[in-house]
């Protein structure tokens, strides 16, 4: 009966149903965006804690079941359905959200959260085990990658619970964890596409040296033409002795960072290289 397609695992644990609601720390004044909620095992606990549920699922027959669940109810008239694909859904205004949702869409859910604006407060989120440590992994963490690094930019992330397989029917193939995100508010003032530039060069390989990271020729190709359209657009000379390798090991000479590894490095370590970049002209996108 549940579409594998649409990662239809229902939570079957009311115990942790209800500790993911818990750990969202509703307000009786919030408004919840819920995505996927299927037959309406959280939404029905949200509904409790929360003045108002948006609830974002994509199978109009699990809209249905859920519909039904609150016909009837004092709930009733504070449970919104939208039916459709959240990932193309103009969402509304909400104060948190909590999702449980297919795991293939767990990178441009994060994203598209991220991005919404008015910030909301918090999110409580169901993924992967290793998706989550990726998440809230730290320098130095196996898993710290350019998914934690660009994550954490936005938001202070962190690890809320395990969840096996067998609390989910049908179970899925996957160990699962939900996490806690809460934005920086306000955002920090980075150009994302310049900061995710550098960061695709760094984490390529994490444990490279970073001077060894800039060695890569289609890399200087890259930065060598951002620097020269750079300087046309703001009538500067380029200098007959300009090269490009030069330029970038004086920016990391600068700052002391040539021998350092992406792996050891942290948000602060990184936006000290990306700001010296810029002011050098050099720039990422
Ligand atoms: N939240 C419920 C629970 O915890 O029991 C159901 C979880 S089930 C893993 C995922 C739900 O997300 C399903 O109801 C599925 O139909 C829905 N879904 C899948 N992709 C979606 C999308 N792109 N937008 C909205 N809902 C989606």
């Amino acid at each position: 009966i549940f579409n594998k397609d649409l990662g239809q695992h229902i939570l079957k644990n009311p115990l942790v149903a209800q500790g993911i609601v818990d750990k969202a720390n509703l307000r009786t004044t919030d408004t919840v965006l819920e995505i996927g909620p299927g037959t309406g095992n959280l939404t029905v606990r949200i509904l409790a804690a929360a003045k108002k549920v948006v609830a974002v699922e994509m199978d109009p027959r699990l809209a249905a079941e859920l519909q039904k669940r609150v016909q009837g109810t004092p709930d009733q008239r504070r449970l919104e359905i939208m039916i459709g694909d959240f990932m193309k859904a103009e969402l509304p205004y909400f104060d948190v959200c909590i999702s449980n949702t297919p795991y293939q869409i767990s990178s441009v859910l994060v994203f598209k959260l991220l991005e919404h604006r008015p910030m909301f407060r918090s999110a409580v989120l169901m993924f992967q085990r290793e998706f989550a440590l990726r998440l809230i992994a730290r320098p130095g963490d196996e898993l710290y990658c350019r998914l934690s690094v660009n994550v954490q930019l936005y938001a202070k992330v962190e690890h809320v619970m395990k969840v096996g397989k067998n609390n989910f029917r049908p179970p899925p193939q996957v160990e699962s964890s939900v996490v806690r995100l809460e934005p920086r508010n306000p955002p920090p003032p980075v150009d994302f596409k310049e900061w995710d530039g550098l960061m695709r060069i760094l984490f390529v390989r994490k444990n490279k040296t970073l001077s060894s990271s800039f060695k890569t020729q289609s890399v200087l190709d890259m930065l060598e033409k951002n620097y020269k359209t750079f300087c046309s657009t703001h009538d500067m000379m380029i200098d007959d002795t300009f090269d490009i390798k030069e330029k970038i090991n004086a920016v990391l000479e600068s700052v002391d960072m040539g021998g350092t590894r992406a792996a050891k490095c942290d948000l602060d370590d990184f936006l000290k290289l990306l700001v010296a970049f810029n002011e050098a002209s050099i720039h990422f996108c």
